[in-house]
C-alpha cells in the first residue's frame, strides 16, 4: 500500500474510534471502562479504572491501574471537568497511573482543586496520604518534581485528600454536588484495606464493588436496587482458597446482584483464569441472577436503564 494511502486508512481509523467512544459516552448518565482487566496485562486489557459521565463530561474516576491512563487519553475526559479521583484499594493494577494522570494535568487549564478519596492503612499498605507522598512529597517523593500537587504551588491544583475508614460497614460520604452524591463502604479484599463506591445521580445508583470477596452481608445493602453494578470478576468457581479469600466466586456474584435486586450487572476486572471460565461462570450467575449480564471490555460505555 502507498503511504500517503496508509496514513490516511490509519488517520480514519483513528477518527472513528474516537468517534465511538465519545459518541457512546455521549448520554446523561454513563459510566466507561478504562480497564477491564487485573493485575496481569492482557491482551486488550489495561486494568482497573472506570469514569463516570454526567452530560458527556467526565467527573468522577475510579481507580487508575496500569493502561488506563493511555485509555483516559482516548477516551476524550478532560481533566478539568474531574470533581473527584477515587481508589477503591491500592494495589498496583487500581493506582500505579496516577503520576501519569497528574503530569497530564499540568498542561490542562483546571485551577479548582481536586478531591482524592482513598482507604485507610493496614497491615502493609499505606493510606492515601501516605501513597501521595510516595509519590509527591518535595524531599522524598519518587515524582517530588509533581510535589506543588500537595500544596497547590508551582502551578498545579492542590489535591484534596479524602481519607476514608475501610473498616467501616456503614456509607460514609466522599462527595457531594447538586447533581449526585458519592458514597463508600468497607469491603473484603483479603487482608487489603478496600472500599466500594456508590454514585447516586437523582434515582440513578451505579456501584463500584472494587476487589471484594463477596462476603459482605453489608455491601448488599449498599448496592440495594442499583441500576449498575460494575462487579469484579476476578476469580472462577473453582477457585483455590488463596484466591477465593480476595475475590467473589461467580455464585456469590450472582447471588449478590439477585439480593441486592440490581438492574444490570457489568463483569469487570478479567483475569486469564476468569476469562478461561467465562461461559460457565456467566451460566452460574444466570442460573441465580436475572436480571441483565454483561462482560466489559476497555472503552465500553454502559449507561443505567439501557440494557441492551
Ligand atoms: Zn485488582
Amino acid at each position: 500500500m502507498c503511504k500517503p494511502l496508509q496514513i490516511a486508512i490509519t488517520v480514519l481509523l483513528m477518527l472513528s474510534n474516537a468517534a465511538a467512544a465519545a459518541t457512546s459516552c455521549n448520554a446523561p448518565i454513563a459510566v466507561q471502562v478504562l480497564g477491564s482487566g487485573g493485575p496481569e496485562g492482557q491482551n486488550g486489557r489495561a486494568s482497573a479504572g472506570y469514569l463516570l459521565w454526567l452530560d458527556g463530561q467526565a467527573r468522577v474516576l475510579i481507580d487508575l491501574g496500569g493502561g488506563t491512563f493511555a485509555r483516559y487519553g482516548a477516551s476524550g475526559a478532560d481533566f478539568s471537568d474531574l470533581d473527584l479521583i477515587a481508589f477503591t484499594h491500592l494495589h498496583a493494577d487500581h493506582a500505579t497511573d496516577l503520576p501519569a494522570l497528574l503530569k497530564s494535568g499540568y498542561f490542562s487549564d483546571r485551577e479548582r482543586p481536586l478531591p482524592i478519596a482513598g482507604p485507610t492503612a493496614g497491615a502493609g499498605y499505606p493510606d492515601l496520604g501516605g501513597y501521595l507522598r510516595g509519590l509527591l512529597a518535595p524531599e522524598s517523593g519518587s515524582f517530588r518534581y509533581l510535589a506543588g500537587y500537595l500544596d497547590g504551588s508551582d502551578g498545579l491544583v492542590k489535591l484534596e485528600p479524602r481519607t476514608i475508614d475501610a473498616g467501616r460497614h456503614a456509607p460514609l460520604s466522599v462527595h457531594e454536588t447538586p447533581a449526585y452524591r458519592v458514597d463508600a463502604v468497607g469491603v473484603t479484599h483479603g487482608p487489603v484495606p478496600a472500599l466500594a463506591f456508590r454514585v447516586d445521580v437523582g434515582e440513578t445508583r451505579i456501584v463500584f464493588s472494587g476487589d471484594q470477596n463477596g462476603d459482605d452481608a453489608h455491601f448488599v445493602d449498599f448496592s440495594r436496587n442499583a441500576d449498575l453494578l460494575i462487579m469484579d470478576h476476578a476469580v472462577p468457581e473453582d477457585a483455590g482458597p488463596v484466591a477465593a479469600r480476595l475475590h467473589a466466586l461467580p455464585s456469590e456474584i450472582g447471588r449478590i446482584a439477585r439480593d441486592a435486586e440490581v438492574d444490570h450487572l457489568v463483569l469487570s476486572h478479567l483475569m486469564r483464569r476468569s476469562e478461561r471460565a467465562l461461559d460457565d461462570s456467566l451460566e452460574r450467575i444466570r442460573a441465580i441472577y436475572a436480571g441483565t449480564v454483561s462482560t466489559a471490555a476497555d472503552l465500553d460505555c454502559f449507561q443505567p436503564g439501557n440494557d441492551g
